[in-house]
């Protein structure tokens, strides 16, 4: 007789967990997923998917008043925010149903329950307050968001947890914080028609990614009519009559009818016993894990945003995949995070693959740039001033493209399949002797034949560290 009830305790039915316990349990494995929210976690629930339905509600603003130049005459539209939310409702469940039904076919069983570890094999089921053994115990409880900075009346803010079931479309709605999701949720609600402010402590938005993609979309969300308070973070926030009053650094007040707060994601941790079972967790409470995902302790693994890694659900999906392989599949599997393709779904979107302008010149002693900045013909004939800016990055030396960057229609539709050259290792000559999709946006990108910089380092170039020669 085993020592154990099940081979394998999923703590967190989300991308990850559900990914890693189906898998496992295909490998013949008796597999348990313990679950305190919803099935399908943050991505289907409260993430990616609502999120990606309100960017689609956010869009027709702009197709009715583009339908003119296409001789369309409408009524003036009108919007429905509780319809949009009551139909982004329906999908999730029916999408929350699918896993759980998934589950079941793959023979995991599902626990409605939050669960936490006591120790090395034996996990608790708090809604039941019953102990169960597992010979392995996955942690993939995902990540939360941080409400900081900690100003007085910051518990009036809402996060993005609440943002997709308010009761009422905000009139004045001021987002805190510059990542993706902030100018994600600012782009979705300009459009709705909501008056947005932005403030954030940098002095552009989307740290991280490449310089000329993030002046773009900053851009972008202006012309949508959104107001940016660079270098300022709220230092009070107040409840009144008329709503919410933010006090931002620099004096300024800013009333609105909600404050959302976007400053960050936590790995969810906290009151999880990890620490109690000898889990090693880094500063932010991530659980430290080597490249099969296993933490320190033999019995324990993690995957998804709880490590830290890169907060994506297809890396959350692929890294539950991965471990499900190495540990009952007789397959050892590492996870590689190099070029990631990855989306921000503002309008228009910014997809993007590898090394930025920047990364390159610091990884690489000669950089060339291949730069495309157009009109879309849809907006030759909306009369749109949207303009669509392509970026490609490719190591001097070598001919390799190190990285892929485009702000317009479609982009992270593109990104995906660009992340697929880009990790064969395609050389720009081998962009270059694609033929053109036409007509399309996408072409641009094997039609770039100029380069528009040179950055070559000092030891091999006559210009000087990361000096830009003159073309030839
Ligand atoms: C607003 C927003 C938009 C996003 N957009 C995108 C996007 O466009 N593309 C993209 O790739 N990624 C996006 N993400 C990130 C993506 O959602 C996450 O990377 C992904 O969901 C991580 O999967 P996971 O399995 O690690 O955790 P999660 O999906 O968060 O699942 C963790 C689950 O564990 C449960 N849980 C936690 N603790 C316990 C416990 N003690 N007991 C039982 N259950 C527990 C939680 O309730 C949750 O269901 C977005 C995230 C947010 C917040």
């Amino acid at each position: 007789m085993s020592d154990f009830d099940v081979d394998l305790f999923v703590i967190g039915a989300g991308s990850g967990g559900v990914r890693a316990a189906r898998i496992a349990a295909g490998y013949g494995a008796k597999v348990v997923v313990a679950e305190e929210f919803r099935v399908g976690g943050t991505c289907v629930i409260r993430g990616c998917v609502p999120k990606k339905l309100m960017v689609y509600a956010s869009r027709f603003a702009d197709d009715f008043v583009d339908a003119a130049g296409f001789g369309w005459s409408l009524s003036p539209p009108q919007f429905d925010w509780a319809k949009l939310v009551a139909a982004k409702e329906k999908e999730i469940s029916r999408l929350s149903a699918i896993y759980r039904a998934n589950l079941d076919k793959a023979g995991v069983a599902i626990l409605d329950s939050r669960a936490e570890v006591l120790d090395p094999h034996t996990v608790r089921i708090v809604a039941e307050d019953r102990l169960m053994r597992a010979r392995y115990i996955l942690v993939a409880t995902g990540g939360a968001p941080v409400l900081e900075p900690d100003v007085p009346g910051r518990e009036h803010a809402i996060t993005s947890n609440e943002i997709f079931d308010l009761a009422e479309l905000p009139k004045r709605l001021v987002i805190v914080g510059g990542g993706y999701i902030a100018v994600e949720f600012a782009s979705i609600f300009a459009r709705l028609g909501t008056k947005v402010t932005l403030a954030l402590r940098g002095d552009n938005v989307l740290r991280g990614f490449d310089e000329d993609m993030r002046v773009g979309v900053r851009d972008a969300l202006r012309h949508a009519g959104v107001d940016f308070k660079f270098g300022m973070l709220p230092m009070g926030i107040e409840k009144n009559d008329k709503g919410f009053g933010v006090s931002l650094t620099k004096g300024e007040f800013i009333e609105a009818d909600q404050v959302m707060i976007a400053t960050g994601r936590r790995p969810h941790t906290h009151g999880l016993g990890l620490e109690k079972a000898g889990v090693a967790l880094d500063r932010v409470g991530a659980v430290e894990v080597d490249a099969f995902s296993k933490s320190n302790v033999e019995s324990i693994y993690a995957v998804g945003d709880v490590t830290n890694r890169v907060a994506l659900t297809p890396v959350a999906i692929r890294e539950g995949h991965a471990f499900a392989d190495t540990v009952f599949g007789g397959k050892p599997t590492a996870v590689s995070h190099a070029n990631i393709p990855t989306a921000v779904f503002t309008t228009p979107e910014l997809g993007t693959v590898g090394l930025t302008e920047a990364e390159a010149r610091e990884a690489c002693d000669c950089v060339d740039i291949y730069e495309a900045s157009f009109r879309p013909l849809k907006a030759t004939l909306s009369g749109r001033a949207d303009k669509t800016l392509m970026k490609i990055v490719v190591d001097g030396l070598t001919d390799r493209v190190l990285g892929v960057h485009v702000l317009g229609d479609d982009a992270g539709e593109m990104a995906q399949l660009l992340g697929i050259a880009v990790n064969l290792g395609a050389k720009k000559a081998d962009f270059d002797a694609t033929m053109a999709v036409h007509p399309t946006s996408a072409e641009e990108l094997v039609t770039m034949r100029t380069r528009t910089a040179r950055y070559q380092r000092e030891a091999i170039g006559e210009g000087g560290p990361g000096a830009a020669l003159a073309d030839p």
